[in-house]
């Protein structure tokens, strides 16, 4: 009898396509402060992110997309941690995973990126890093925009 546990690499896909097909946060944030649009040409994925950011807090965010599974999922999976966290921890998490994309063994088991770890695998294809990287880049632009309206109404 054949008692073990599937394949991390199996629970790891059933993971991304859950999200796929799942997607968390996607819709229109209607009170949104910040909204970026990123697309990946050479994959044809879209982002639509959409944040509500008070206080240097990501109090809300949604997000709208079309595109591979990766690139889905992995904004899916984003938006879940995202949400209510500080700008610094968010751009933590952004340097976190834009390291496991790059290879970065010890990255992939930070537990602060829940299930984006499941995207660890992504790295070994170089091009498909961009469409996983695609949602963070979207944050990470809406971050300095939010920032820079800021800077422009304090003045
Ligand atoms: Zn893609």
């Amino acid at each position: 009898m054949d008692r073990s546990t599937p394949p991390m690499k199996a629970l790891y896909q059933q993971l991304i396509l859950d999200h796929y097909k799942n997607p968390r946060n996607r819709g229109e944030l209607e009170d949104r402060t910040v909204e970026v649009h990123m697309r990946n040409p050479t994959c044809g994925d879209e982002i639509k992110l959409q944040l509500r950011i008070e206080d240097d807090q990501i109090v809300d965010l949604k997000f709208l997309g079309d595109g591979c599974s990766i690139s889905q999922a992995s904004v899916s999976m984003m938006s879940t941690i995202l949400k209510g966290k500080g700008l610094d921890e968010a751009h933590q998490v952004a340097r976190r995973f834009t390291g496991m994309m790059h290879g970065d063994e010890e990255a992939a088991r930070d537990s602060t990126l829940g299930n984006l770890r499941s995207l660890a695998g992504v790295a070994k294809f170089p091009v498909r890093v961009k469409c996983a990287l695609l949602g963070f880049d979207a944050l990470q632009e809406a971050m300095k925009k939010q920032q820079e309206e800021e800077a422009t109404a304090g003045s």
